[in-house]
């Protein structure tokens, strides 16, 4: 994709703090930190979520993401880490290529996704997950 800009930053016309690549992969700091060591895995292949990957890639990019995480949580000293994607606006996705973020976490740095949880009525959870035993 000619101006997505992961696609530019994967063919290196647009300048990141690279910390790891491959055939498939390129991971970089993300330029907006949620905290300082915040990395985004990004597959060279252009895909906007994660059920458009390849299955070669989908197979490699956990591996890496664990292999990434226990880098970033010893270069920042942070003693954990989310990982997190967005898949579509509805979800918070602004860059619409693909990428996993590796975000290093610290007890009290205030990062919260909280809501108010929903509950099911009468036998909504059981129709609910026929449907999606159904999908599989
Ligand atoms: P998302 O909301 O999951 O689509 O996240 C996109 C992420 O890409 C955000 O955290 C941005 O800070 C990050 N981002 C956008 N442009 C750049 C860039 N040029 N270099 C590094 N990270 C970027
Ligand atoms: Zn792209």
């Amino acid at each position: 994709m000619g101006d997505c800009i992961f696609c530019r930053i994967v063919r290196g016309e647009i300048p990141s703090a690279r910390v790891y690549e491959d055939d498939l992969f390129v991971a970089f700091l993300d330029i907006r930190p949620v905290n300082r060591g915040h990395v985004l895995i990004v597959p060279r292949v252009h895909a906007e979520r994660v059920t458009d990957l390849p299955e070669d890639v989908l197979a490699r990019e956990l591996p890496l993401a664990a292999r990434i995480a226990r880098a970033v949580v010893a270069a920042t000293g942070c003693p954990d880490f989310n990982l997190f994607n967005t898949n579509g606006a509805p979800s918070g996705q602004e860059v619409f290529h693909h990428h996993l973020h590796v975000i290093p976490r610290r007890v009290g740095d205030g990062l919260r996704m909280s809501i108010a949880p929903e509950s099911y009525g009468e036998g909504e959870a059981a129709a609910l997950a026929g449907g999606i035993r159904k999908g599989l």
